[in-house]
C-alpha cells in the first residue's frame, strides 16, 4: 500500500543487519514454512493475498535464484496454489523495496490483476 511506498522511498541498502537477518538467526519469530542450508521461506507478516510468503537466501549469494524459484514452487504446491500464483521481486525505491535482503514474494489464493500498482 501507500505506506510501503513511503517506506521504500527512504529504505537504503546498508551493512546493518535487516529484519530478515534476525528471522534467519531466530532472534525474532516468523512462521517458517521451509528451511534448508541455503534459504528460508516464511509467511509475510502483512499479507497482500490469501497466501503470501517470502523466500530468501541465508546469504546474498549469486546463482541462488534458481534454488529460490524451486523452493517457491515447492512451498506454493504445499499451499495448494494449483490455480496459479505470482512471484514478485521489488527492487530499489521505484520498485517499492523496503527490506534490503533479496526476497521473492509468492502470492496466491486470489485472482491477481495487471498491471500491479
Ligand atoms: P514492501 O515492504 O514494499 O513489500 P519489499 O519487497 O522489500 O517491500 O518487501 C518486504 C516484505 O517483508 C513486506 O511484504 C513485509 O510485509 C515483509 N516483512 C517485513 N517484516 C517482516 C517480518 N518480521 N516477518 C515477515 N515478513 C516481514
Amino acid at each position: 500500500g501507500g505506506d510501503e511506498v513511503s517506506k521504500a522511498q527512504t529504505a537504503q541498502p546498508s551493512a546493518q543487519p535487516t529484519i530478515f537477518s534476525k528471522i534467519i538467526d531466530k532472534t525474532i519469530p516468523a512462521d517458517i514454512l521451509y528451511e534448508d542450508d541455503q534459504c528460508l521461506a516464511f509467511s509475510d507478516v502483512s499479507p497482500e493475498a490469501p497466501v503470501h510468503f517470502l523466500v530468501i537466501p541465508k546469504k546474498p549469494l549469486t546463482g541462488l535464484l534458481g534454488h529460490l524459484l524451486l523452493v517457491a514452487k515447492k512451498v506454493a504446491d504445499q499451499k495448494k496454489l494449483e490455480k496459479g500464483y505470482r512471484i514478485v521481486i521489488n527492487n530499489g525505491p521505484d520498485g517499492a523495496q523496503s527490506v534490503y535482503h533479496l526476497h521473492l514474494h509468492i502470492m496466491g489464493g486470489r485472482q491477481m490483476t495487471w498491471p500491479p500498482g
